[in-house]
């Protein structure tokens, strides 16, 4: 579903990603995990186009996104993203966060955003606050609000990057329970995380990145049992 070749991005003089070649499946849960700086962010922000590789190529479903001509705004319909801090419109409640871009993006009628609207926002356990604002609402809630906003769109990829880090230890679970709940719908997802356990449970696969270089790709429980580089070994031992 989504493959990298060669994948490379440079910021000034600073070669952020160097030529990272993976492949992700259609279903397959990916966790992509590394120290601060080696470009885990960069790499998931080059898979939508939110930056645009210096190098390499990127084929999603086959379709060379990063050839000349393309509708980004296309691709990017297709691929949800979630963010560390949510991002949410503070002056729409619940229900209008999650149905606005379904009708400006998708030609929704405000029914047929409502109903979908509706039902992700039960998915993911806010049905009492549906009319609420983000600032009535715990940064568990804001978070689980950003994942039925960008289910909305109904994509093909859901791009997680670090969306459990900016939030008390006791509103962590919840949203993993979320993102664990969707996993097991099929959902082809790349989570970039911190969550060891999280990524041990429920990945298919771990990619390391290390200077942005992919120093390791497989199974999580061999990486996490048995990693090969001394690099990610250095890590395992720090984060675990
Ligand atoms: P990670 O998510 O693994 O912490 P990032 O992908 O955010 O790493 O960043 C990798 C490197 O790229 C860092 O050195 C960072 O300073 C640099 N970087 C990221 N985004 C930009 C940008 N927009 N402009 C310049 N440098 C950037
Ligand atoms: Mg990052």
């Amino acid at each position: 579903m989504i493959n990298t070749s060669n994948l490379s991005k440079t910021f000034g003089k600073n070669e952020v990603l160097k030529g990272i070649s993976t492949t992700i499946k259609h279903g397959e849960v990916v966790a992509v995990i590394g120290p601060s700086g080696s470009g885990k962010s960069t790499f998931l922000r080059c898979l939508n186009l939110l930056e645009q590789p210096t190098s390499g190529e990127i084929h999603i479903n086959d379709i060379n996104i990063t050839a000349g001509k393309v509708d980004k705004l296309k691709i990017r319909k297709n691929i949800g993203m979630v963010f560390q801090h949510f991002h949410l419109f503070p002056h729409m409640t619940v229900l209008e966060n999650v149905t606005y871009a379904p009708q400006k993006v998708k030609n929704l009628s405000k029914q047929e955003a409502n109903r979908l609207g509706k039902e992700l926002i039960a998915k993911v356990g806010l049905t009492d606050k549906e009319d609420a604002y983000p600032n009535r609402l715990s940064g568990g809630q804001k978070q689980r609000v950003a994942i039925a906003r960008a289910l909305a769109m109904e994509p093909e990829i859901m791009l997680f990057d670090e969306p459990t880090s900016a939030l008390d230890p006791e509103m962590v679970k919840e949203v993993l329970d979320v993102m664990k709940d969707l996993a097991t719908t099929g959902m082809t997802m790349v989570i970039v995380t911190h969550e060891m356990n999280f990524a041990k449970e429920v990945a298919d696969k771990v990619l390391f990145l290390d200077g942005g270089v992919l120093m390791e790709e497989g199974d999580p429980k061999e990486f996490f049992t048995e990693p090969k580089t001394s690099r990610a070994k250095d890590f395992l031992d720090k984060v675990l």
